[in-house]
C-alpha cells in the first residue's frame, strides 16, 4: 500500500456508496482540488470504515459546490473496511492509530500523507468520525489556541481535549496546522450528515480562523480523566431489572447521560444475585489508579453514583464496552483554556 494522489475527482465517485467506493478508490487515496484560496483544507474520511457520515457529507459537499472558495485535500482512509461495513479489517490496523510513524505498510502510507501535506502549507485539517453510543455532536481538540477552539466551536459547543492516543490523525496534523476531530453522532445519522455538510460549506468560505468569535460561554472543553471498565466475562443488560439473570442491569437510558451531569445518588444499575459488596465494574484513571469507590457504591442490589460526574461515550454496545470501555469520565476545563 502506498499513497495515491489524484488531482481531479475520479469518474463515478459522486454516485458511490461506502460499499462501492473500492471500485473507484484504493485505501489511502488523496484527492487534491484547487480553489480560490490556495492554502488547502484537509478533510479526512473513513479512517474507520463503518463510520460513514464523513463519506456522505463529503460527497454531498462536492455535489453542492460548483466553485471551491478554498483548495481541498480529501483523504479516504480504510476503503476496504468501508466496503464491508467494518471499523477495520480483521488482522488489519486501526487507521486512526497509524500516524506516529512506524514501519508497517499503513504507517508508511500515513507518513507519506503527512510529508505531502506538510509541503502544501495546509490551512486546517478536519477528521470526521461517528460514535457507537448516543452522544451529542462534539469536537475533539489537541490544542487550545484560538484557531483550534474556533474551528471546533463552529461545529459544537462541546469539546473534548486529548493528548492520547498520540497515533491519531488529528494529533499528527496538529503539529503543523490547526486540527480538529468531529464526532457526528451515530454512523448514518442523517441530522449529523446535514450538520456536517453545512459546517464544511461554512468553513470553506472563511478567510481566517482568527476571525471566529469565542466570547461568552460558547466553549465547554472537557478532558477524559477516567474510564469505566467491564470485565469481559460479565453478563450485562439494559433492562434495569432486579430479577435479571445478568450481573449488571443498567438503566435503558444510560446513553442519554453523555455530556450530562450524573448526580450523586443516581441509581445507575441493578445488581441482581446474591448480596455482596462487589460493584462489578471498575473505574481507572489515566495512570491506572483505581477510582471505583470514588464514583460508585453498592447499596443492596443497586449500583449508586457516589459523586457527581459527567460521562461521555457511554455505550450500550456490549462488545465495544468490553473491548474498549463502557464510557469515559470527564473533567471540565475552565474557559476552555484552563
Ligand atoms: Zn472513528
Amino acid at each position: 500500500m502506498s499513497l495515491r494522489i489524484l488531482h481531479s475527482l475520479p469518474d463515478g465517485l459522486l454516485s458511490c456508496t461506502p460499499a462501492t467506493l473500492k471500485n473507484v478508490l484504493s485505501d489511502g487515496s488523496l484527492i487534491c482540488l484547487k480553489g480560490d484560496r490556495p492554502a488547502p483544507l484537509f478533510l479526512s474520511c473513513l479512517l474507520h470504515g463503518n463510520e460513514t457520515s464523513s463519506f456522505y457529507a463529503v460527497i454531498k459537499l462536492l455535489q453542492n459546490v460548483s466553485r471551491l472558495p478554498r483548495s481541498l485535500m480529501i483523504f479516504f482512509g480504510n476503503v476496504t473496511a468501508a466496503s464491508q461495513a467494518l471499523r477495520q479489517m480483521p488482522n488489519g490496523p486501526d487507521f486512526n492509530r497509524i500516524w506516529a510513524g512506524g514501519m508497517t505498510q499503513e504507517e508508511r502510507m500515513a507518513s507519506e500523507v503527512l510529508d505531502f501535506a506538510r509541503g502544501q502549507e495546509l490551512w486546517a485539517s478536519i477528521d470526521m468520525h461517528n460514535n457507537t453510543g448516543d452522544n451529542p455532536y462534539y469536537a475533539c481538540i489537541n490544542k487550545r489556541d484560538h484557531p483550534t477552539l474556533g474551528l471546533a466551536s463552529l461545529f459544537s459547543d462541546k469539546m473534548l481535549f486529548f493528548e492520547e492516543p498520540r497515533q491519531t490523525q488529528s494529533i499528527a496534523f496538529s503539529k503543523f496546522c490547526t486540527s480538529v476531530t468531529l464526532e457526528c453522532g451515530k454512523s448514518g445519522d442523517q441530522l449529523g450528515v446535514t450538520l456536517l455538510v453545512h459546517y464544511l460549506e461554512k468553513v470553506l468560505t472563511l478567510e481566517s480562523l482568527e476571525e471566529i468569535n469565542l466570547s461568552g460561554d460558547k466553549v465547554s472543553a472537557f478532558q477524559t480523566v477516567s474510564r469505566i471498565l467491564l470485565p469481559p466475562s460479565l453478563e450485562v443488560d439494559f433492562a434495569f431489572n432486579d430479577s435479571s439473570s445478568s450481573q449488571l442491569s443498567f438503566l435503558p437510558e444510560l446513553e442519554s447521560y453523555n455530556f450530562q451531569v450524573i448526580k450523586k445518588g443516581t441509581f445507575l444499575a441493578k445488581l441482581p444475585g446474591p448480596f455482596s459488596t462487589e460493584c462489578h465494574l471498575q473505574v481507572l484513571d489515566n495512570s491506572g489508579g483505581d477510582l471505583t469507590n470514588k464514583y460508585f457504591r453498592r447499596r443492596q442490589n443497586n449500583l449508586v453514583v457516589e459523586n457527581d460526574f459527567i460521562p461521555a461515550m457511554l455505550t450500550k454496545d456490549v462488545r465495544v464496552a468490553k473491548d474498549d470501555c463502557l464510557g469515559y469520565i470527564l473533567q471540565k476545563l475552565s474557559n476552555g483554556k484552563s
